[in-house]
């Protein structure tokens, strides 16, 4: 999971501007957490304390306002018997690392993944790129070889992961259903964690979250180096390090 939140943080500071050379530096002092780690750490949260997802995600957002949220979203999170709202937008797949790594099988990480996209995000192509994200981090640390998982997610999702087309860029899309083949491509067409989550950056737009997601499927399957793992605490505030360090304590990731 620390891998979403690294990307985040690496993506933070391009978003909606061009995208960069690739040799850009990961960290920068205006790196900084965005909206992505905050709901990723209040799903890890609630699956760790058995809360409620709605619950989580709001308190933790009235915690941390200021990072970037969607409109819609924000409207939600501050209203405490809000409904869900229809969106198709990317917040569920960008939220939902953790439930790849606790879930025990792969009708759990489908049942966790829906259960925490439908609060907010109950469009079928939302609550599908949450569960085709959690499916492939579950599936490639259970040691599911690269080829086999990229096939799973054409087949499973209906998903167009050629990378001729994937990883294009341009524009600036928050859908789940075109931030999410991106984000897997980048994953599964590179070699590391740091090469993933620099394909995902360089595609420019929503750079924080195509790298969240391009970084937590990538951790699963090429391991975080322990230098950007080492990183990440710094740009995190006291609480949301403390989800880390429990997270952490319990899965190992
Ligand atoms: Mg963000």
């Amino acid at each position: 999971m620390l891998g979403a939140i690294a990307g985040d943080i690496v993506g933070s500071r391009f978003e909606g501007r061009d995208p960069p050379k690739r040799d850009f530096a990961l960290f920068h002092p205006q790196c900084r957490f965005t909206d992505d780690s905050v709901c990723t750490l209040a799903v890890a949260d609630a699956l760790m304390g058995d809360r409620d997802f709605a619950g989580s995600l709001r308190a933790f957002t009235q915690l941390h306002p200021d990072r970037g949220y969607g409109g819609m979203f924000l409207a939600w999170a501050f209203t405490d018997d809000a409904p869900a709202y229809g969106s198709w937008g990317n917040g569920a797949p960008m939220r939902v690392a953790a439930v790849g790594w606790l879930a025990r099988d792969e009708i759990e990480a489908r049942d966790l993944a829906a259960a925490q996209a439908s609060v907010t995000h109950n469009h079928p192509a939302a609550i599908a790129g949450a569960q085709a994200v959690a499916l492939a981090i579950l599936l490639a640390r259970s040691g599911v070889p690269r080829a086999e998982l990229r096939q799973r997610m054409i087949t499973d999702f209906g998903y167009d992961l050629a990378p001729e087309r994937a990883l294009v860029g341009g524009g600036f899309d928050v859908s789940a259903a075109g931030t999410v083949p991106p984000a897997l491509t980048a994953a599964f067409e590179t070699d590391s964690w740091e090469a993933a989550v620099r394909t995902a950056v360089c595609l420019g737009g929503d750079t924080d979250t195509l790298a969240c997601i391009a970084g937590s499927v990538a951790e699963a399957i090429h391991g975080l180096p322990a230098d950007i793992a080492a990183a990440v605490p710094s740009y995190l505030t006291p609480d949301l390090r403390d989800v880390v360090t429990r997270f952490t304590a319990a899965v190992g990731s």
